[in-house]
């Protein structure tokens, strides 16, 4: 038996767990997928220890998916990284290689672009769309998002020098696609957008919405990360604005999708279990 599972602290509200089962059920793939917390300060050890663990019960630890707060923890110890992780320097998936190596991948920006174009049906090129946040998620997704063909491209985070660091560093990416790349503080975003993506954690703390409404054009869409009861005070204010409200449960599907890919080597049926946790989430 193959052996996966999603690392992070907290990490019991995870749906990883389910969603790879569901896919591996529907592709006829043995594996089991469980999940670990890791203290913080010990991500290296809990990847260590579910590999030993797996090893002594005669299993193969294939890989595992990261979450909050270890993204970065990852990416440093990983031995490859993707061209895609490289530029994010954030990990959220692990793959063991059959020489004991780790290589390391970053699908959240795939997975974002995947759900916004084909499951919401909004192309992202020639739009203009505000990132808010500088953290692990956000770093994942800025690549991808440029490889889009966005017209305008701006990164909003309460920590200002965070957004400013993470345009420097794609820099040559947005010119390379003629996107106009920019950094701001929260409270001074100028203009409107297409799409306003929140990959801040104030939805999951439980905080107002970090950018005035101003940022929003009629009819914009507008996609929180989280899922669930957390995203609802996100979604309420893209409604009460005349934007398009999105949760996260269509990335988080996409980009387990992309993992479990990367693992596996067959792509399973994403649309199929997204509508299947969709029901479940909102029975919740
Ligand atoms: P992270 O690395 O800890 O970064 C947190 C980010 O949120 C930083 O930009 C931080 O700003 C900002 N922030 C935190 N509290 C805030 C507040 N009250 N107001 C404004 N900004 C605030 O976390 P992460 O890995 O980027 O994850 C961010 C969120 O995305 C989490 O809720 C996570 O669950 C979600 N996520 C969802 C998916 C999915 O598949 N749906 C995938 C990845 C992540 P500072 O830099 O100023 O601290």
């Amino acid at each position: 038996m193959d052996r996966y599972c999603v690392i992070g602290n907290p990490v019991e509200h995870s749906r990883s767990p389910w969603i790879h089962a569901r896919f591996a059920a529907l592709t006829g793939q043995a594996l089991e997928y469980g999940r670990r917390l890791a203290p913080l300060g010990g991500f290296a050890a809990t990847v260590d220890s579910f590999r030993a663990e797996a090893a002594a019960a005669g299993d193969r630890a294939g890989g595992c998916n990261v979450t909050v707060p270890f993204k970065f923890d990852a990416a440093a110890m990983a031995q490859s990284l993707s061209g895609r992780a490289r530029l994010a320097q954030a990990v959220n998936t692990l793959r063991f290689e059959p020489d004991g190596r780790i290589h390391g991948d970053n699908t959240d920006g795939v997975g974002l672009v995947n759900d916004i174009e084909r499951n919401a049906g909004v192309p992202l090129a020639g739009r203009d769309l505000l990132l808010i946040g500088a953290g692990g998620a956000a770093a994942g997704v800025l690549g991808p998002l440029l490889d889009t063909g966005l017209r305008r491209l701006v990164v909003a985070n309460r920590t200002v020098d965070k957004a400013v660091a993470l345009v420097r560093r794609h820099s040559a990416q947005a010119l390379g696609h003629s996107t106009a790349l920019e950094a701001w503080a929260l409270d001074a975003v100028p203009g409107s957008f297409d799409v306003v993506v929140n990959a801040t954690a104030s939805s999951l703390a439980g905080d107002a919405v970090p950018v005035p409404a101003s940022v929003l054009r009629p009819g914009a869409l507008a996609v929180d990360m989280m899922y669930g009861r957390a995203a609802a005070g996100f979604m309420d204010w893209a409604s009460a604005h005349g934007a398009v409200p999105r949760d996260g449960l269509g990335m988080l599907v996409e980009q387990a999708a992309e993992a479990f890919a990367l693992w596996r080597g067959v792509r399973p049926p994403s649309a199929q279990v997204l509508a299947e946790l969709r029901t479940l989430v909102d029975a919740a």
